[in-house]
């Protein structure tokens, strides 16, 4: 098929593999990069890329995927919001099987509550239009790539004046997360794959902080196999010349400088503020919230009291954060392929597609 053969070529892998098994042996010490998105996550798992590196060089799977870094709080908050009175709540897919405390969208759909999956903000928008007695709230959970379409939506939905669509804001953003994790010093990183998707928007430089304070390189890397090989070539090589940096390997689709128009569009609607992620605790700046002029839109405003609401958190012993954080692979958690399965999902991890213990469950035997 043209346009992914070719980045799945075997002689070509061959290559790339012998040029990390030589720079494996000049570094010589144990090497660990994280890889922080969660198409990667499945990429390196599918193609079995974990597997084929020498055995000084691991790769982990850090917390790219948006579901499962969304908290229980705001899984917990939204089931409260479908419990309202004339209210469509839309999510996407994955969403609908994270369990909350007491229950999840799904248990709340099948009991009758209006939950609907929509494939992106404005189908919940059309929903809106199509149903003006209703309030209609969009879960907007997501990274970079995701939120300047809400932006977008809402932007749209301000000149319609349509005013019976809400969103839930849980949105995330990826290099505060970053320097979270390495500001902790749980885990030694030596590199990051940073997620293409993410830079297509935000570009190379908001992960310069990386080379600079903490003297560890970064590559923007595409999600073909042999985007994520070359893109370890990159980072062995930035380790072996001591010479971090922040380099794009997907240069077909990320430009240094992202895409500045859908930056634009962000920052009109939504501003940085602080934000608690599963697993990594609060993160300045490494959520959004809604600027004044669209702060109407969130859900929050109109009904304050709903997240107090919220269900009292029962201990889990669930280590969806731990896995997050690179910590623990996924068999080193008890419930991993007993109790918690993908018909059975003890925790989002294991949930969404882009999960690090779904696809560990889906690829791996080992
Ligand atoms: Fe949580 Fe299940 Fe993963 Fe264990 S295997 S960390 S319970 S999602």
């Amino acid at each position: 098929m043209k346009f992914t053969d070719e980045f799945r070529n075997r002689t070509i892998a061959k290559g790339i593999l012998a040029q990390i098994a030589r720079y494996s042996q000049q570094i010589g010490k144990p090497i660990q990069l994280m890889e922080v998105c969660g198409t990667h996550t499945v990429t390196i798992f599918k193609f079995g890329i974990r597997d084929l590196l020498p055995k000084n060089i691991k790769l982990l799977s850090g917390p790219g995927c948006p579901v499962c870094v969304t908290t229980q709080q705001d899984i917990d908050t939204a089931i409260s919001l479908t419990e309202l009175e004339s209210i469509i709540f839309t999510t996407f897919g994955d969403m609908l099987r994270v369990p909350g405390t007491n229950s999840s969208l799904q248990e709340q759909k099948a009991n009758g509550k209006d939950v609907r999956v929509v494939y992106s903000c404005l189908d919940a928008l059309e929903i809106a239009k199509n149903n003006p007695e209703k309030k209609v709230i969009f879960f907007a959970v997501g990274f970079e790539t995701t939120s300047p379409t809400v932006a977008a939506t809402l932007q749209l939905a301000a000149q319609s004046k349509i005013n019976n669509f809400f969103i839930y804001p849980a949105h995330k953003l990826i290099p505060p997360a970053m320097r979270a994790l390495l500001e902790s010093g749980e885990v030694n990183i030596n590199g990051f794959i940073c997620p293409g998707h993410v830079s297509a928007v935000i570009g190379a430089k908001p992960y310069q902080f990386i080379p600079e304070q903490y003297r560890v390189g970064c590559v923007i890397a595409g999600f073909e196999p042999l985007d994520i090989l070359q893109a370890i070539v990159m980072l062995l090589h930035q380790i072996v010349d001591q010479n971090p940096c922040v380099e794009i390997q997907y240069q077909r689709v990320v430009k240094p400088e992202g895409n500045p128009k859908a930056r634009q569009m962000l920052y009109e609607v939504f501003e940085p503020a602080d934000t608690t992620w599963r697993g990594l605790g609060t993160i300045p700046n490494s959520g959004l919230n809604l600027t004044k002029p669209y702060l109407r839109f969130n859900i929050l405003e109109t009904v304050p009291n709903i997240r107090l609401s919220s269900a009292v958190h029962r201990s889990s012993p669930c280590r969806c954060g731990e896995v997050l954080r690179g910590i623990i692979t996924p068999p080193e958690c008890a419930l991993f392929r007993k109790k918690c399965t993908p018909d059975n999902p003890i925790g989002p991890c294991m949930v969404s597609s882009e999960g690090t213990c779904a696809a560990y469950y889906k690829y791996k035997r080992n």
